[in-house]
């Protein structure tokens, strides 16, 4: 709890300064010209955190990184300088999750907050998530992709079949995630099915193919 208070106010003192270089670059895009730095923080009961939801951010980390070949380079970093960092928030305003740019040392970075407890995130959700534990951390794991991927610079998109889809335009929650829950047989499951449409891909890709390699 302290922790999420504490990160909000470092990310609200610094929201301003990643907006003005928004803007001057045109796009967003994470410096990745050495390996991707990541911090994820350990989360409280009280959050509805389970153990486990460090290890599904981690592979949603993973998935993004195999978009490229080779696969972007991670590693584990401090948190006061790690470029992605991803934080487990309480019960809020029925938002899944959320991404909050920031500066580090004069580069890019992302701050994300995902909501583990899916008690409150309306009855069609929080009910199926009670009856099948796969589907509680599969809205959790794909909340963490989604997040990662504002986090990566990609932006909503209108197509369902997108992982970066958002619903300001409408459509089926339970479908978003039961796409990829019938993917699963076991936890592990997780790790290897994928989470992206081609074009949650190729979105990627444009951002962080590098010369020469596919
Ligand atoms: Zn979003």
């Amino acid at each position: 709890m302290t922790l999420f208070f504490l990160a909000f106010t470092i990310v609200g003192l610094t929201l301003s300064a990643p907006v003005a270089a928004h803007s001057q670059q045109d796009v967003w895009r994470l410096d990745l010209s050495g390996p991707l730095t990541y911090f994820i923080a350990e989360g409280s009961e009280e959050s509805g955190f389970k153990e486990g939801d460090r290890t599904l951010a981690g592979w949603a980390l993973e998935a993004w990184g195999r978009q490229i070949n080779p696969p972007l380079e991670m590693v584990p970093g401090p948190e006061a300088s790690a470029t992605v960092r991803l934080y487990w928030v309480p019960a809020g305003a029925g938002l899944y999750g959320e991404m909050r740019a920031r500066m580090v040392e004069g580069r890019l970075a992302a701050d994300v907050f995902v909501r583990p407890d899916t008690d409150g995130l309306g009855l069609d959700i929080s009910g199926r998530a009670r009856l099948d534990p796969l589907f509680r951390d599969t809205v959790v794991y794909l909340t963490c992709v989604h997040e990662l991927g504002h986090a990566f610079g990609l932006p909503h998109t209108s197509d369902f079949a997108d992982i970066m889809y958002t619903f300001q335009y409408g459509g089926d929650f339970v479908a978003y995630f039961m796409r990829f829950r019938e993917k699963l047989e076991a936890w592990d499951d997780i790790r290897q099915a994928s989470p992206f449409s081609d074009a949650d891909g190729g979105a990627f890709r444009s951002l962080y193919r590098r010369p020469g390699v596919s």
